[in-house]
This record gives C-alpha cells, sequence and structure tokens, in this order.
C-alpha cells in the first residue's frame, strides 16, 4: 500500500474525528504535493467536504502540461451517460458507472480490482428523467457506498467489493430513483433522491455508516392537509402552499445531487430540486412561495433539524432546481472576511452566502435570462419580468430547463480567486397541458409535450452557447469565457497548478490557464466527456482522471453523441504514452422501410402519445441525436417485432422495458404510426432544411433576453 500522506490523514481526520481542523487541509496537503514520492488521495465527491474540486497539487502546470499523455484506460462496458466523480484511496480509483454499476481499479494502472453490479431491475430505468446514470460513491474507514438507481443505498468492502449492508430508501413501486453521490458526514451516510418530473415528494435521508440504520429524514415539501407533520419545519412550508395544492402529484423538491459540509460550523448544506408539476397556477392555485422546493437548506448534522434556508427561485415555474453544486470558502468582501457559500443554480444567477446565516451577499446574472431582470437585495427575491409566465399563453423562458448550470460541477481556485463554472445560454418553450392531471408513471410536469415537441423543432440553438465562465465572485462579473462547439459541458477542476481542467461533448479534454482562459493542452479521447476530472499523485506522480460516456438530460443533449459513445475512464500523467484506445463509429442512419399509406387520425394520436411516453428518451419529434436509438433508423427487425418490443418487453434487457401497464396493443400501433410518419418524411427537404439550420444558424441569445 502507498504512504499515506499529510493529506489524507487530515482529510480524513476532518470528516471523523476533528471536527474544527479543516481551514488546514490546504496548508497540509500542499506539503503532501512537494514531497517527492508521496501519494496524495481525492478522498471525497468534491476532494473536501467544503467541495472546492481545487487541489494543491502542481506537478502538472502551466510549463509541463503541454507533456501530458495517456497513464491508461479502462472500458467501463456501457454505451450511455458516466457523470461520476472517481474517488481515489490508497492508490485504488473507486468509479461508478450506468445502472449504479461499481469499478474499483488500481489507480496507477487501470487494472481491474473487483466491480460490483447491484443488478438494477431495467424497468426502473423508465422512472429515469435523465439517463440511468451515478454521479459517484462515498468512503469511510474501508466501505465504500453507492445509491442505486432503484433507491437502494448500499455499504461494499473497500477491500472486496463484498455489500455489507443494503437498505431502501424510497418506497418500492413509486416513482423515485436516485443518481447522485451519497455524502460521509461524521458518522453517517447522507442520501436525497430524484423523479420531480414524474411527481414524487422530496427528503433526504441520514443513515448510520456502521448499521445502515435510518437516523433521520428531512422532508423538503408538506404533507396533503390533515396529515402530521413528520418535523416540525414542515408546519412553517405548508403556510406557504395553498390547500389546494396538487397534493397526488407529490409536489417535487427533489434533493438530487449537491450537499456541502462544513464541520467547524457544524451544518449540512443540501441543495432542493423543482417542483411537480412545474406551473405554479396548478400546482398550489392562488399562490405562495411553495417552501422548500429550490432552496439551499443548512441542516444540523446530527438531527437533520433546520437552521436557515435560502430559497433562490419562490413560487418555482420553470424547473430552476437548486440542486446545482455548491462551493464552501472565506471570501473577503468590502474588507471583511466572510464564510460564503457559494451556487450557480440553474434560474441564472450567481448566489454569494453568508453559510452561517443564509444572509444573501449578492446574486448576479451569469447568463441570459428574460423571467427575472435582477435579485431585490432587501428581500432576497428575484424580480420577475412577466416572461416566465406561461399559464395562459406559451411561453419562451431563458434559461431553459437545461439551466444555465446544471449538476457538472464547477470549481474555485484560491490563487486566481475565481469560480469556473461550466455554462450554458439556453430557452426552453413552456406551453400548459391544458387537460394535465396527475398520472402516476409519466412525466408530470404539466407541460403540453407533444405540443412543445412541435415547437422545439423549430427552435434553432442559441449561438455560442455552451462555454467554462471564470466568474469573480466578490465583483460579482465574468472575467473570460471559452466558448464550446457543443452544447455540453463537462464538470472543472482546478490545481495549483494554475489550471483549470473540462472536458466537453465533443470527445476533448482540456487544460487552460486560470488566469487567462489560454487553451494549453487538449486530447481527443474520442467519446464525449461530461463528468469533472479529479486529479491525485501515486508515488510521486500526479494524474489527471476522468469518465467519459455522453448521456444525461435529453434536454441539454442535443447533436453531440461521438462515435458510439463507449463508456471509459482515463487516466493522464507527464510523460506517459499509452496509445488512446480506438474508436468505432456510430450505428447507420437509414430508413428500413418503405413508404406506405398511414390513417393521420392514427399518426395524430401516436404523436400525443409519443410526446407522453416515449420522447424523454427517443427525442422530441422521433428525432435523436443523442444517448438512445433514433427510431426513425429502426431495423426491420425492430418494425415488424414493434408490439414485442413496446407491449411484451422484447428489449427489457437493454433498457427498453415493457410498457403493458400504461399502453394498449392499439396504442403501441399508433405510436408505430407516428414512428413510420416521421421515418418516411426523414429525407424530406423540409426536413433537411431544418436539419441545416440546426446545425449552421443560430440565434443571438440577447434577443430573448430582457
Ligand atoms: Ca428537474
Amino acid at each position: 500500500m502507498h504512504a499515506r500522506t499529510p493529506y489524507r490523514v487530515t482529510a480524513v481526520a476532518c470528516a471523523f474525528i476533528v471536527i474544527s481542523c479543516l481551514a488546514s487541509v490546504a496548508v497540509a496537503a500542499d506539503d503532501a504535493a512537494t514531497s517527492k514520492g508521496a501519494s496524495v488521495d481525492w478522498p471525497f465527491h468534491g476532494l473536501t467536504p467544503h467541495e472546492e474540486r481545487h487541489s494543491p497539487l502542481d506537478q502538472i502546470n502551466r510549463e509541463t502540461v503541454g507533456r501530458l499523455g495517456l497513464a491508461w484506460s479502462f472500458a467501463t462496458g456501457s454505451r450511455r451517460g458516466l457523470e461520476a466523480t472517481p474517488l481515489v484511496i490508497d492508490g485504488v480509483l473507486y468509479a461508478s458507472s450506468t445502472w449504479s454499476k461499481v469499478f474499483a481499479l488500481d489507480a496507477a494502472t487501470g487494472r481491474e480490482l473487483w466491480h460490483y453490479d447491484p443488478k438494477v431491475p431495467r424497468e426502473v430505468g423508465r422512472k429515469a428523467c435523465c439517463d440511468v446514470v451515478n454521479r459517484g460513491v462515498a468512503h469511510r474507514k474501508g466501505r465504500i457506498y453507492v445509491a442505486a438507481l432503484d433507491g437502494r443505498l448500499i455499504a461494499l468492502d473497500a477491500g472486496t467489493g463484498a455489500e455489507v449492508w443494503s437498505t431502501q430508501t424510497v418506497p418500492k413501486g413509486g416513482d423515485y430513483t436516485i443518481t447522485g453521490a451519497p455524502r460521509v458526514v461524521n458518522d453517517l451516510v447522507v442520501i436525497g433522491n430524484s423523479g420531480g418530473e414524474f411527481g414524487v415528494r422530496g427528503y433526504i435521508t441520514a443513515y448510520d455508516a456502521e448499521t445502515g440504520k435510518q437516523r433521520w429524514r428531512f422532508y423538503t415539501v408538506p404533507p396533503p392537509p390533515g396529515q402530521p407533520f413528520e418535523h416540525p419545519e414542515l408546519e412553517m412550508a405548508a403556510a406557504t402552499w395553498s390547500k389546494q395544492s396538487d397534493w397526488a402529484s407529490g409536489l417535487g423538491g427533489t434533493a438530487w445531487d449537491s450537499m456541502a459540509h462544513d464541520p467547524e460550523l457544524d451544518l449540512l448544506y443540501v441543495g432542493v430540486g423543482n417542483s411537480s408539476p412545474y406551473n405554479r397556477e396548478v400546482r398550489s392555485p392562488g399562490g405562495g412561495d411553495n417552501l422548500f422546493l429550490t432552496c439551499i437548506l443548512a441542516l444540523r448534522p446530527a438531527t437533520g433539524e433546520l437552521a436557515w434556508y435560502y430559497q433562490t427561485t419562490p413560487a418555482e415555474n420553470w424547473d430552476y432546481t437548486a440542486t446545482q453544486h455548491m462551493i464552501l470558502t472565506d471570501l473577503t468582501i468590502e474588507g471583511r472576511k466572510r464564510k460564503v457559500l457559494m451556487q450557480a443554480p440553474k434560474n441564472g444567477f450567481f448566489y454569494v452566502l453568508d453559510r452561517a446565516t443564509g444572509e444573501l451577499i449578492s446574486a448576479e446574472g451569469i447568463a441570459p435570462m428574460n423571467w427575472a431582470s435582477h435579485v431585490d437585495m432587501k428581500t432576497g427575491r428575484p424580480v420577475e419580468t412577466g416572461r416566465g409566465n406561461w399559464a395562459d399563453q406559451a411561453a419562451y423562458v431563458m434559461p431553459g430547463v437545461a439551466g444555465a448550470h446544471n449538476w457538472h460541477p464547477m470549481s474555485f481556485h484560491p490563487g486566481t480567486g475565481f469560480v469556473y463554472v461550466p455554462t450554458l445560454s439556453n430557452v426552453w418553450p413552456f406551453h400548459a397541458d391544458a387537460d394535465y392531471a396527475y398520472e402516476p408513471g409519466v412525466m408530470n410536469t404539466g407541460e403540453d409535450w407533444s405540443g412543445f415537441h412541435e415547437a422545439l423543432q423549430w427552435i434553432l440553438p442559441f449561438c455560442e452557447a455552451a462555454h467554462l465562465t471564470a466568474w469573480d465572485p466578490v465583483a460579482g462579473r465574468e472575467v473570460w469565457k471559452i466558448v464550446h462547439d457543443h452544447p455540453i459541458n463537462g464538470g472543472v477542476l482546478t490545481t495549483a497548478g494554475g489550471l483549470v481542467f473540462q472536458g466537453n461533448g465533443g470527445g476533448f479534454l482540456a487544460a487552460y490557464d486560470a488566469t487567462t482562459g489560454d487553451r494549453l493542452w487538449k486530447i481527443d479521447t474520442g467519446t464525449g466527456v461530461m463528468a469533472p476530472p479529479v486529479t491525485y499523485q501515486i508515488d510521486g506522480h500526479q494524474y489527471i482522471a476522468v469518465l467519459a460516456g455522453i448521456g444525461g438530460s435529453p434536454a441539454m443533449n442535443f447533436a453531440n453523441y461521438r462515435n458510439d459513445n463507449a463508456g471509459r475512464i482515463f487516466a493522464f500523467r507527464l510523460d506517459a504514452k499509452d496509445r488512446m484506445p480506438a474508436t468505432s463509429p456510430p450505428p447507420a442512419r437509414v430508413v428500413s422501410v418503405e413508404p406506405r399509406p398511414l390513417d393521420p387520425a392514427e399518426v395524430t394520436r401516436g404523436r400525443k402519445l409519443f410526446g407522453t411516453h416515449c420522447s424523454r428518451c427517443h427525442g422530441p419529434w422521433a428525432r435523436s441525436t443523442g444517448w438512445l436509438p433514433d427510431l426513425r433508423y429502426s431495423s426491420r427487425a425492430v418494425h415488424d417485432g414493434w408490439e414485442s418490443i413496446v407491449i411484451g418487453g422484447a428489449y427489457e434487457g437493454k433498457g427498453m422495458a415493457s410498457f403493458a401497464d400504461q399502453l394498449t396493443a392499439d396504442d403501441a400501433r399508433a405510436l408505430h404510426a407516428f414512428v413510420l410518419d416521421r421515418a418516411f418524411a426523414a429525407n424530406s427537404i423540409i426536413e433537411r432544411l431544418q436539419a441545416w439550420a440546426a446545425d449552421n444558424l443560430c440565434i443571438p441569445a440577447e434577443w430573448m433576453a430582457d
């Protein structure tokens, strides 16, 4: 085993033994980085409980980064999205993959030590809004913790991958899923869940790390009237909801990604997601702020008691989750040292809060927006423009549901003082479904899916839509911006070598000068990258590692599928010369059926069904350039076996579960008619014109902004 470094020992001690030493982590880590032959881990999701994702390692730096080469690569055997932050502990890299699988690899060579497959039933894939992804594992005292897509929290033996305990954290048969990384907080493992789009009641739960026994649970929205409040904070929350709220939908508020922990203040921070359904007039008729949707919560980790909250988007209406990455650090603001929490949620503002009290210090727009003009510093509330109202008529709202910033982690570099944020300029056509009523097992956002998919096909992308933004959190302004060719950003890592690392949907991993934004190094991995890179050191060699595999939310994922999307883990170090693995082309896009007359009424019925049941995975308007098949180019076998697949579940092993519980054979035929109609049109002049326009034209985001 590799020598334990001051850095690792200190970081672990901070979390588990001495809760007041966190500030010394950076200092100890600097010592470790400069001592030759030392090994330095990446022990927490965000490197430390503060989640800065900034490493003190500097062997790879502005001068040496040009010598970076492939040390090893590992094929995960997946073809869908990889979003995980790997952990590195004592020379072993632990990463999670699709369907919540876990791999343990020798971090110096990539050799597999063990893997673990929780065997998630494939029908659960239907309940995942945004792919069967997993964002990582947690570690404590010889155990690895993973949360499976079907809602289990599982403890594994770090040495063997054997299951130690497993606990079901969500109701069986509900529409919950889990994609987030658990966090270890003192002697607890904490995990939230997903499912806000389908209609669930969000909560976060803490379990005893040794036994898996539940310690506490914090619900993010109140129970229906007449039912007891599970904890006192829900009485305050209930006062912000209409009695006539859409209780059947669960109201949402899932905490599906971000957490951070300040051991010194003894506070656990949790980001809360969007509402269910999206539209507030339907969700809570008559208004109300609808706590604790889109909130940053500060909880006492021992009990789950609420210390304070800050709601980023009161009366949420647009899928504006506050589940985005939170960074804890100290900033000098107006001559005063402040303990801050920083977050850029989907709604377009970059927030700096006092993390001891929740006081708003600043909120500045980081991407084009038209729903709000600014945040009122007296009330802490965004000032809406009215252009985000979609109750009575369709509205084009910025940022769209992909968010100005999504789950892709950002990073804070204490040397430059900048936060590096993967940002997006995007718009979403909100169109209310006049007939909306909660229905289990389908998306319950309150939108007319077939309607907005028709609108969506005419939306041109924004020019320069995806970026890496260097943001000065004290001045509240952009310092520089890298514009990407692809509409997806990878997460970010910064290092004391003066570097910012980020991958993108085009498959490139690049290093930028943290001060100037100049690109100093890049490599083509052959597979699109969304996951955040990490760095570690073994026997004196610094490594950069990242997972590659495109997938995730279809809303942010058009036209960036690269090659056959073979999932891989890559590790790079100076002067390494391993060959990049060969890539394979994507499946051919050939219409395999001859045109024939179709019943227009059946096509229309199929279009509506497709919007509700199929488009989330197979693309709006049956056009998919993303992570699952474009059905227009289905093989003859798929066309011939349509009903056996849709109703009979013939492709369940591939993740396409039966819809027999929701659709009839007649429905399946209508769906097929719509898909055939789209397939016959695939090579038409209009389709080709639209495809050309989407590839070659774009509109300035400013045209839509206020
Ligand atoms: Ca959402």
